[in-house]
């Protein structure tokens, strides 16, 4: 990590994931806590192969529909923690541990691959690009920013044109975000054959430049960070899992699906494909801590204040109830959300499938989504590999999810 992004001197690199779990509610001074079970301190997720691995994952251009460079990153480093990995028709990754025992359920672990990013949509007569989005893209902080499009002579580097300050129409004070089909690329070309001799044309796809670094002693910033952040969890729950002596009696799918942030395509075809017994879906959910955001009306969610649970809808309350269990076992503290009508996660499309596969939304909090500079906690992301290792080794032969009358 430190070669790739360390700062000037001023910030570290890498945060100690070691550091000791605070207990969550210590009682009453004097009153006799019960001790936590003993535990393994808490093995490092920053091992040399892990920092490579999120750092290639996360700065590999994955946007929805074109997720197949960053899938091979995936499917290259979890095949060394995993009994298979495979692929199918849309790319959507899976990789499978055997359970020692038949009789328990078969458990999905689903994160997305994909990313925003953008799209050419034209190319205008003096060789500048316009633009279309890719999912959720805020395109009312893309002018001024390096784009890296993905061509067919490779990546290359463009501008979205930002008119200087003292000759653009501000109309009168009140200036407004642009809206996308205004913002245009230069790549430096003169006329639409410039543009071609680049290997560039309609269609082909961009994301913003910005590589991920670290940011002081705990936080993560970059582009992208949702969701390659799950992608890179679940491949460490694998690691986890398989460098256990024992296997887990739960057989285990860990799966990186393509097209969420356009619909959750991708969860709908590999969940139909696997047909798992329970499901968890690993995403990121908005830090409401920042300066602006009404709590009343988003909820309260802090960075570095552990995994958040969320309730209703798409969330079966016994897996929920499974989840808290294990996190209080576990001695994590639980954020909580309420999800009233959907999540907007790919959960929305796994809890639906077949007969309805008993799944549940565990999330990352995350500050700043869909920008440059989303930021994520480190203790964040080791707690909840630890909470979702858990879940997978509390399944037990016979467990079975399905509401009862
Ligand atoms: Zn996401």
């Amino acid at each position: 990590m430190d070669e790739i992004i360390r700062h000037s001197g001023s910030r570290v690199p890498g945060p100690d994931p070691a550091a000791p779990v605070p207990r969550p509610h210590p009682g009453p001074a004097n009153s006799p806590v019960a001790s936590p079970r003993p535990r393994a301190p808490i093995a490092p997720i920053m091992n040399a192969q892990a920092k490579n691995f999120l750092l290639n994952l996360l700065n590999t251009p994955s946007p929805t529909g074109f997720e197949m460079p960053g899938q091979r990153v995936w499917a290259a480093y979890t095949r060394k923690h995993a009994d298979s990995v495979d692929c199918d028709a849309y790319g959507n990754a899976w990789a499978t541990l055997q359970g020692s025992s038949k009789k328990a359920p078969v458990v999905m672990l689903e994160a997305h691959a994909d990313e925003i990013g953008f799209m050419i949509k034209y190319i205008t007569p003096e060789g500048f690009l316009r633009l279309d989005r890719i999912g959720g893209s805020d395109y009312a902080t893309a002018r001024g920013r390096r784009l890296t499009l993905l061509g067919d002579n490779g990546p290359v580097t463009g501008l979205i044109g930002n008119t200087a300050i003292h000759i653009r129409d501000r109309g009168n004070g009140g200036e407004k975000a642009p809206e996308v089909h205004e913002l245009y690329v230069d790549v430096g070309a003169s006329k639409p054959e410039e543009v071609a001799a680049l290997g560039l044309r309609v269609g082909h796809p961009a994301v913003y430049a910005d590589a991920a670094e670290t940011f002081g002693p705990h936080h993560l910033i970059g582009r992208a960070l949702d969701n390659r952040l799950g992608g890179f969890i679940i491949a460490e729950v694998m690691v986890r899992l398989a460098a256990r002596k024992k296997r887990p009696a739960a057989t285990v799918h860990a799966v990186n699906a393509v097209q969420e942030e356009i619909g959750g395509n991708g969860a709908k075809m590999i969940t139909h494909r696997l047909r798992p017994d329970v499901a968890l879906c690993l995403d990121v959910t908005h830090a409401t801590d920042t300066p602006g955001i009404e709590k009343a009306k988003h909820g309260a969610t802090v960075l570095g204040g552990g995994p958040a649970v969320t309730h209703g809808t798409c969330n079966h309350p016994l897996v929920v109830q499974r989840l808290v269990e294990t996190a209080s076992r576990e001695n994590l503290p639980l954020q909580h959300e309420s999800s009233s009508r959907f999540s907007g996660t790919d959960t929305d499309k796994i809890f639906t499938i077949r007969d309805g596969i008993p799944s549940g939304l565990v999330s990352l909090p995350l500050r700043y989504m869909h920008s440059v500079v989303e930021m994520a906690d480190f203790r964040d992301v080791e707690k909840v590999i630890t909470l979702l290792t858990a879940f997978v080794e509390s399944l037990r032969p016979g467990d079975d999810f399905r509401q009862r009358l």
